[in-house]
């Protein structure tokens, strides 16, 4: 027993978990282990007032157990205001499996986690993030139905990858507009960090519409892959935020802007599809407004994808998906004009609209 080593209450003040940094009232968080499969994943459901929470699964190699739950606690936050700001009856939730996805992820583990996905009852509907392949989502699916981002030949909606890139390509669009006074990215310089399955897809849009686009991953094969795929030049300096450019697109992980880049940064518009961008919400989203960095907040530009797999849910087709995606370039840009007259930043913009049509939903289930 835990007890015998170590006093629980000191246990609980170095380490407590309702007080977490990232713990925001969350509903259900589930620890799933198991050992034939070495599968040990978190799932944190963060609200089901708007619907069940659909959130995807990022298989990672977490520095610390501690590192996971922080990163599920903040992630299904996210997915509750972008369901919400996106209008959809979706609630938020997300998973992480703890690993190595080149290495550590077989067809049993994936099962397995599958089968921790059905123990809910559909409360988590889960769906790709990084780490993860739409072939993966169908090995989920041999168990439970509880699964979306399914490949299109089992009916699902396919890999919501590209249509999270048009969306994030339609709220970089409009932050230029906001910022620039145009929306077209002509010559504007571009740096996208990440060019995984959003990452690339973003490139393609960039490079059709002009814009001068440099690269940057931690993968040096995808690097040249795309270089040479998009005749696009890869970032070799050291320190990307220190680069004079017109727009930062963050599409690898998050956190990204935080109190050591904050004051480098050197764009002029923040747009990219990363979950969780802003270290500390409050905090950064203020510096940037005080820096006059237009930040198109991540949860809103980066719903395409969400819109793609909801589509499984609701049936309705490619059309309105994309109808629903390109309308992100409106919605940002409201956004925009909202945060300048209520001199608020537009993460607070955002999340004040999102909180909005929840507490509306809580009055009405409870009348
Ligand atoms: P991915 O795993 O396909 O790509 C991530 C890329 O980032 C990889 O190429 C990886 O090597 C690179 N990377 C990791 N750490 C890096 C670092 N420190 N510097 C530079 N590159 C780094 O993931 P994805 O599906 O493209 O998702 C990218 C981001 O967008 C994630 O934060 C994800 O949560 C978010 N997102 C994705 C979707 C979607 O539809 N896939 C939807 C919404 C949000």
């Amino acid at each position: 027993m835990i007890s015998d080593v170590i006093n629980v209450e000191d246990l609980q003040k170095i380490a407590p978990v309702f007080g977490q940094l990232s713990f925001d009232n969350h509903e259900q968080v589930v620890f799933c282990n198991d050992k034939d499969t070495g599968l040990r994943a978190i799932i944190g459901i963060h609200s089901t007032i708007l619907g069940p929470a659909l959130g995807g699964t990022r298989m990672w190699q977490y520095n610390s157990e501690w590192d996971a739950l922080n990163d599920v606690l903040r992630l299904s936050r996210g997915m509750t205001f972008k369901a919400a700001i996106t209008g959809l009856n979706l609630g938020g939730g997300k998973a992480v499996i703890i690993g190595d996805s080149k290495t550590q992820k077989t067809p049993e583990l994936m099962k397995r986690y599958g089968e921790f996905v059905h123990s809910l009852s559909g409360k988590y509907l889960t769906a790709e993030d990084v780490g993860m392949e739409t072939s993966d989502m169908d090995l989920v699916r041999d168990v439970t139905p509880f699964v979306t981002g399914i490949s299109e030949s089992r009916g699902g909606a396919g890999n919501p990858s590209p249509i999270t890139a048009y969306g994030v390509f339609m709220g970089m669009k409009a932050a230029t507009k906001y910022k620039f006074g145009t929306d077209i990215l002509e010559d504007k310089t571009v740096y996208v960090q990440g060019i995984g399955h959003v990452g690339e897809s973003l490139v393609e849009h960039l490079v059709n519409e002009g814009a001068k686009v440099f690269i940057d991953d931690i993968n040096e094969e995808r690097l040249e892959e795309v270089s040479s795929r998009y005749g696009v030049k890869i970032y070799r300096g050291n320190d990307i935020y220190g680069e004079n450019m017109d727009i930062y697109a963050p599409c690898a992980l998050g956190a990204t802007v935080n109190d050591d880049t904050i004051f480098k940064i050197n764009a002029k518009v923040i747009a990219g599809a990363a979950n969780n961008q802003l270290a500390n919400e409050e905090k950064h989203g203020k510096i940037l407004q005080e820096r006059g960095i237009a930040y198109a907040p991540d949860f809103l530009i980066n719903a395409g994808g969400i819109i793609n797999v909801y589509a499984e849910l609701e049936n309705y087709g490619k059309q309105e998906i994309m109808r629903k995606t390109e309308n992100i370039f409106n919605t940002t840009l409201e956004i925009f004009e909202t945060a300048n007259k209520d001199e608020v930043t537009t993460h607070e913009a955002a999340l004040k609209i999102a909180e909005e049509r929840i507490e509306t939903r809580k009055l009405v289930k409870s009348k």
